[in-house]
């Protein structure tokens, strides 16, 4: 049991790796291809502990459904509204601006900031010149 949950965990991750933060039902298709037996549900309960565990980051990405990436390092994500891909972004120069922010909705709100969900939608530069 415990041996069959982490080949599971392992086809996960190398789908997260191969596909560009993928939905779960992404990940689904893809481990489909070379493991027909395996279920919507098994990838979706999987994906859900890894995210809990923090192993990897679960995305929310307003109306569309949650995205998951295997980087865990502090980034932001930027979504393309065309063409769905996202985008990486390191936040390391923006630490300082961040911090604002949070200072502020402490300030406000008398919340002590620990975490942040920010999302950000354009259009990226290949859909811009494809119109
Ligand atoms: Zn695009
Ligand atoms: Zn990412």
């Amino acid at each position: 049991m415990v041996k069959r949950y982490s080949a599971q965990k392992m086809m996960i991750k190398d789908a997260l790796m191969r596909l560009n933060h993928p939905t779960a039902s992404e990940v689904y298709e893809y481990i489909r291809k070379s493991y027909p037996n395996i279920s919507l549900g098994t990838v979706y309960r999987n994906l859900g502990l890894m995210a809990e565990s923090g192993e990897i980051l679960r995305i929310s990405m307003g109306n569309s459904p949650d995205r998951f990436d295997v980087s865990t390092n502090d980034h932001l994500h930027v979504m393309c509204r065309e063409c769905g891909q996202v985008f990486d972004a390191d936040s390391h120069k923006l630490e300082n601006m961040l911090k604002e922010i949070d200072e502020f909705l402490e300030e406000s709100t008398g919340v002590h900031i620990e975490d942040r969900t920010m999302y950000f939608s354009g259009i990226c530069s290949s859909c811009r010149e494809k119109s």
